[in-house]
């Protein structure tokens, strides 16, 4: 049967409602990569305290299975077994790294359907997203098993004849990578590809919501032959997220903090890291501007705008957070995507028909509901959407499109993380660039225009680290992914991810003559 409802009208029988649970379930046994422990120094450990916690299925509410919940006792276990593989790891040759990091690659791209059953069990989002998640996700492993070879260091131009001075880059020893649930596998692999290739070991601490595509990970390095130690995953529920994330940047044994997450906790662990002066890479919020100019093809725009709202039930820190669209085409393209919005089918992710997962959790689902109200109640209309679908389950929201925003609106001013899209009519080009930098976020942006010199123009002036032109999902292991303001600090993929774990080791060679 197919599983889907669309957004506009709910209507659903009794009927489709007792078959929607029944579809809803998942045979569990069948998902061989699925441990319910955390995975320190090659072994499948308990947390000391023998305390667990249960990881539920946001589309159904379902239990999924438990996980240990870690403490601090059991990330300093992790720390030190990571600590304890760094001199071996950081000693085989850079080739030898890559082969392993090719070997997990490939174990992942040969059981990609079934990490992509976990991450879509887990996060919600429907299974097409999640191979999609997991094929990005692999091709940073595939990336950085080449890039390991290519950490080249220089050999300077010495100004003394009796000296030749070299520039080395080595491993900057433990790398704690802190990761969130949006992305519970890309997230994951985006880093750990970067600090293994470079040499460092690595302590993972997946989010709450998301451990078992971490943990399924794990299994999988395990199989490619990646040495115990090197990499270690603690899984802890929030209320111990705090400690064992003060340890993993107060650690001496830490050399450096990877966190991907909200500005808040960002804000937190930087503050952390400076008191050991650690290496930090810092992926945090955006609330990245979607600019339509009225040269711009907008089909494509309304392509581009649902790809990078939608996404993920538009819960990506990319994801398109203030629609601008010139005063000439607004009435046109508000028309053309709230056609598309009310043909989105809300549903339980793992039905191939569903393009729109539930939100991660109760927390976030009060959130949203909480800026559509905030936005309602200040004057701004309602196009379609606009409500929980409680109809299909409890952490669905309808895809909302929103008009008439004023700047005091919470959607105007926050991160929405959420399936709501909010248009703003503006005039020129500078009203649009000075709408677009008014934020201290500056992560992506992204405009529509086929005017070539307004394309530069803009490009350069918009502050952000990512800039997609007539186009609306721009990731790849291959280029750069980063923040600037306080969107973070540091590159992610690319050749530029690496440089995150290494540092530079100045060698002066003297008395040669
Ligand atoms: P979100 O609000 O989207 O869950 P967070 O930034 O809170 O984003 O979470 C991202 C990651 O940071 C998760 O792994 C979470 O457990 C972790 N985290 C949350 N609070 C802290 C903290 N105080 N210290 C370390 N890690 C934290």
């Amino acid at each position: 049967m197919s599983l889907y409802i669309r957004v506009l009208p709910l209507v659903q029988s009794d009927k489709l409602l007792r078959m929607t649970a029944k579809a809803f379930k998942m045979d569990l046994k069948n998902l061989s990569f699925l441990h319910n422990k955390a995975y320190v120094n090659g072994e499948w450990v308990s947390a000391k305290s023998g305390k667990t916690f249960n990881v539920l299925n946001p589309a159904t509410g379902e239990l999924i299975g438990d996980v240990p919940d870690m403490d601090l006792q059991d990330v300093q276990v992790a720390i030190k077994a990571a600590h304890d593989a760094f001199p071996s790891w950081s000693s085989i040759t850079a080739k030898e790294r890559g082969i392993l990091l090719r070997k997990w690659y490939d174990l992942m791209e040969k059981n990609a359907e079934e990490i992509a059953k976990i991450v879509t069990l887990e996060a919600g989002k429907p299974l097409a997203e999640s191979k999609g998640e997991v094929a990005y996700g692999n091709s940073f492993v595939d990336w950085f098993a080449e890039e390991a070879r290519r950490i080249h260091g220089e050999v300077l131009q010495s100004p003394i004849k009796s000296k030749e001075m070299v520039l080395i880059k080595q491993p900057i020893g433990v790398a704690a990578l802190i990761t969130p649930w949006n992305f519970p596998q890309a997230m994951i692999t985006r880093k750990a590809g970067a600090a293994l290739a470079a040499g460092c070991t690595c302590v993972i601490k997946p989010a709450e919501d998301t451990p078992f595509t971490a943990l399924a990970l794990c299994d999988l390095a395990a199989q490619a032959g990646i040495p115990k130690g090197v990499i270690n995953v603690v899984t802890s529920d929030r209320p111990n997220a705090p400690t064992v994330g003060k340890e993993l940047c107060e650690s001496p044994l830490i050399a450096g903090l990877s966190f991907t997450g909200s500005t808040e906790v960002g804000k937190l662990l930087y503050q952390q890291c400076a008191s050991g002066i650690k290496r930090v890479g810092l992926e945090l919020g955006g609330n990245a501007p979607f600019i339509v100019f009225n040269s711009a093809d907008i089909d494509k725009a309304v392509d581009g705008a649902i790809a990078s709202k939608f996404r993920n039930c538009g819960q990506t820190c990319v994801s398109a957070n203030r629609f601008l669209i010139q005063d000439g085409i607004f009435d046109k393209f508000v028309e053309k995507l709230k056609e598309r919005m009310i043909n989105l089918k809300l549903g339980n992710g793992i039905q191939s028909d569903v393009n729109q997962g539930p939100l991660i959790n109760k927390a976030q689902v009060n959130k949203v509901e909480g800026i559509v109200k905030d936005a309602v109640d200040k004057g701004a209309t309602v196009v379609c959407g606009g409500q929980r679908a409680t109809e299909i389950g409890e952490q669905f929201y309808q895809p909302t499109l929103l008009t008439n925003i004023k700047t005091d609106m919470l959607c105007y001013l926050e991160e929405i993380f959420g399936p709501v899209a909010v248009c703003i009519k503006f005039s020129s080009e500078d009203e649009a660039v000075t709408i677009s930098n008014c934020t201290k976020r500056g992560l992506a942006g992204y405009f529509y225009s086929n005017d070539v010199t307004q394309v530069w123009r803009v490009a350069k002036k918009m502050e952000v680290g990512m800039v997609g032109v007539n186009e609306g999902i721009i990731s790849s292991a291959e280029a750069a992914f980063g923040g600037i303001k306080e969107s973070g600090i540091g590159r992610e993929g690319s050749h530029h991810g690496i440089e995150e774990f290494v540092y530079v080791k100045y060698i002066c060679f003297g008395n040669l003559q």
